[in-house]
């Protein structure tokens, strides 16, 4: 081929991939925040709530800063890192059980999206029968209201009464560090409006709940805070609340906890018990913040848990 001729095929197929890419302009949205799987008769949806920026190197305990950020970067990640808010939805066929709530408008616009993404996935709030709060955190407890009132006006609120008595008894307040006071505000607000509709029910002793699904004790992030074994079929899943707040580091080094933790060392026993039982029992883990959907797998590997995220499966819930 001549150089000038080599020229002019050039041009020409310059010309060519010009006309071939229109400039649409980018859409700037993500997907509808919902991730559908099945449990053996049970239908999971994993909802986001929204993503917001974690503050590790203010957070974090029990662990230093350059090991912190050393872990993240084994993973390829680091600050600052959007951490997941993810609930949890499960229709058992015959009610529909909301696990956890979002942020609601506690969080700012980042988070807060939860209903949105409940409707994208193709329930009304209204339908929503039960709320299983893991804890009364704000991220946790916050999407129970909208506008001051019950985003899920006929649900009925459940969470522990070790919880409960902790969050609502005000001379808690009183005595705690003074970051959490706003917790204490926003956890009493979260339950008023369903206390006074008579939709308040926290539960004294752990077990089953419904058919199907039993509260299990997890303490130490908060005293009373609860996880939920759901089981249908021969499946298994564990809804762990705040076990894990930043995989990528607390799968490495479960020791390390959080300053909101509400006693480290019992939060650190019951993030080696839960992380043991899931990697042995082999538990479809449902987590509120590994990175939505939140729902894998722990595998023990060379002295350290590894998460492996669900295989994506459309055939048991296909497409519309
Ligand atoms: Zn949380």
């Amino acid at each position: 081929m001549s150089p000038s001729f080599r020229h002019l095929i050039a041009a020409l197929t310059l010309s060519c991939a010009t006309l071939a890419h229109a400039a649409a302009p980018m859409a700037h949205s993500q997907a509808p925040g919902y991730y559908r799987v099945m449990l053996g008769q049970f239908e999971i949806t994993a909802l986001s709530d929204g993503t917001h920026p974690f503050p590790v190197d203010t957070v974090m305990t029990n662990i230093s800063q350059q090991q912190a950020l050393q872990d993240l970067a084994a993973v390829d990640l680091k600050l600052p890192l959007q951490g997941s808010i993810n609930a949890f939805l499960i229709n058992t066929g015959s009610k529909l059980i909301l696990v956890d709530s979002g942020a609601g408008a506690l969080y700012g616009d980042c988070c807060g999206k939860l209903i949105t993404h409940l409707r994208a996935a193709g329930y009304r709030p209204e339908q929503v029968d039960e709320i299983y709060i893991t804890h009364l955190h704000k991220d946790h407890a916050g999407g129970v209201l909208a506008q001051g009132k019950p985003a899920f006006p006929n649900a009925v609120l459940r969470l522990s009464q070790a919880e409960a008595d902790y969050w609502l008894t005000p001379a808690n307040k009183a005595t705690a560090p003074e970051f959490l006071s706003s917790f204490f505000d926003a956890a009493q607000a979260a339950v008023a409006p369903y206390q006074s509709a008579g939709h308040f029910q926290p539960y004294k002793d752990y077990g089953p709940l419904e058919a199907g699904i039993e509260a299990m004790p997890a303490p130490g992030h908060t005293p009373g805070h609860a996880a939920y074994l759901v089981q249908s079929g021969d499946k298994q899943l564990l809804i762990w609340g705040d076990i894990v707040h930043v995989a990528g580091i607390q799968l490495t080094h479960p020791d390390a906890t959080l300053k909101y933790d509400s006693s480290e060392l019992n939060a650190q026993a019951t993030r080696a018990a839960l992380l043991q039982r899931a990697a042995s029992e082999h538990l479809i883990v449902a987590a509120a913040h590994i990175a939505f959907p939140g729902l894998g797998h722990i595998r023990r590997h060379q002295g350290e848990y590894e998460w492996l995220p669900l295989n994506y499966d459309e055939s048991a819930v296909p497409l519309p």
